[in-house]
């Protein structure tokens, strides 16, 4: 059996064309026979895309215009992945997040994140985003309230999936959980692009970002690969810019990357010195930042489209003003938005959290120095959305028993003083 959603719809093509029939084949030369068994193939793998990522039929039988035949053949030879749910749970900001079995009993996280439109007309009304930023707009929507309508709701203006790429990480990094848990195994194709499909179901998702657990680069076939699905015009048909790669900083992976898919970049910056960066990220020792913003520079953005630089921030470690005049300094000549992360404390890591009105004025130091610079709050804290947080209390992690007595915030501040705007975006 063979994942249909581990299948680009030119490999589809390719292993339905054994199927086609020409009509009258005498009439026709080799070539004309060939060419219109090619043509068949590919309008049927089209039909198949529609059926599964369009009408989210996952019944052969009912694909109503497909042969008898070929609806036989896909019966024994195509399985449509489904990902089994081991748990859900939604946060009063309206925030979903699901932990997933996979076929092997191995589980991984994805989650919905909703914008609201008025965080998104505040943003498209140009006012000053730090105003933006700390205005009352979030805290009244969401403060203790459960938000209305569901996930259907119109009043979001960009509901972003947030997928995993791998079952924990190999990357280490000090202040994040999926990291201390270490790497189990890669994903497949079909268990990356399933996430998405399995979300669709239930949201009308709009945007894509690999910032679930695992470092996508780490998988990149499988990522690319999955990407190239996930844009296919004839399923799913997400937009280069609405999906969002993340990544510590595998520096010849982001060149590969950029050659094999189009899609937009995110880097874990999160520190501005080499001493600094590899005190908490590994990866940083083979891969310095000289290195990695150099890659940065080389990497082929399409027009008007920036990478974004995420910078979790953590107390006395990389909060000062030093650190953030270190980075408008290392952003120079890169088109560039910076996502500053609140560091959200769990009890593996050593680290705090910053106090709001040191990340503002962190914030503020950038938005004065011309950087778009917008603070992305930590949703869903009231149901553990954080990286790696639910899988290690429900799920299979190792170090599990380690994190047994990790608590989520308190729900009152699900929203904190400092809201995200463009969040993720
Ligand atoms: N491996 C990829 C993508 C997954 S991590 C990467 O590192 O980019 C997604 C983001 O979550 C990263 O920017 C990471 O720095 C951040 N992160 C991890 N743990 C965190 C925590 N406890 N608090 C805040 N941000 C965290
Ligand atoms: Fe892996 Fe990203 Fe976590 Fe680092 S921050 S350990 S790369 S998931």
């Amino acid at each position: 059996m063979i994942y249909f959603q581990s299948l680009t719809q030119s490999e589809l093509a390719e292993l339905l064309l054994p199927l086609s029939r020409v009509r009258r084949p005498g009439d026709l030369t080799d070539e004309m026979i060939d060419d219109k068994c090619r043509r068949q193939a590919r309008y049927r793998a089209k039909q198949l895309f529609h059926w599964v990522y369009q009408k989210h039929e996952t019944d052969w039988d009912q694909m109503s215009d497909l042969s008898k035949d070929l609806r036989e053949w896909l019966k024994t030879n195509v399985e449509i992945c489904r990902l089994k749910e081991h748990t859900k749970q939604d946060s009063l900001d309206g925030t979903l997040k699901f932990l997933w079995n996979l076929g092997d009993s191995k589980t991984i996280e994805s989650v919905i994140i909703p914008a609201a439109l008025q965080e998104k007309d505040e943003v498209d009304s140009n006012q000053d985003e730090t105003d933006a930023a700390t205005s009352s707009i979030t805290p009244s929507l969401y403060a203790g309230k459960r938000v209305e309508g569901g996930l259907q709701g119109a009043q979001w203006s960009r509901l972003t999936a947030c997928i995993s790429s791998q079952v924990g990480c190999a990357m280490a990094c000090k202040f994040c959980l999926t990291g201390i848990q270490g790497l189990d195994r890669h994903l497949q194709t079909h268990e990356i692009v399933t996430q998405v499909h399995e979300l669709r179901r239930i949201a009308p998702i709009t945007n894509i970002v690999f910032m679930g657990m695992g470092e996508p680069l780490h998988n990149l076939d499988n990522v690319a690969k999955a990407c190239q699905i996930l844009l296919d015009q004839d399923g799913m048909s997400f937009s280069k810019r609405k999906i969002t790669v993340s990544t510590s900083g595998l520096v010849p992976a982001i060149v590969e990357l950029g050659k094999r898919v189009d899609v937009s970049l995110a880097i874990s910056l999160n520190a501005t010195t080499d001493e600094q960066r590899s005190h908490i990220m590994p990866v940083n020792k083979k891969w310095p930042i000289a290195e990695l913003l150099k890659a940065c520079r080389e990497y082929p953005l399409g027009a008007h489209r920036r990478i974004t630089f995420e910078y979790v921030m953590l107390k006395d470690f990389n909060d000062t003003l030093e650190d953030a005049a270190r980075l408008v300094r290392l952003m120079r000549g890169i088109p560039s938005k910076i996502n500053l992360i609140p560091f959200n404390e769990h009890s593996g890591a050593e680290f705090k959290r910053p106090t709001d009105d040191t990340v503002r004025k962190f914030q503020r130091y950038l938005l004065d120095r011309e950087l778009t610079a917008t603070v992305r709050i930590s949703r869903g804290r009231d149901i553990l959305a954080a990286c790696g947080q639910l899988r290690s209390v429900f799920g299979t992690a190792r170090g599990t028993e380690r994190h047994r007595d990790w608590a989520p915030a308190p729900a009152a501040s699900t929203t904190g003083s400092v809201t995200s705007l463009n969040l993720l975006n």
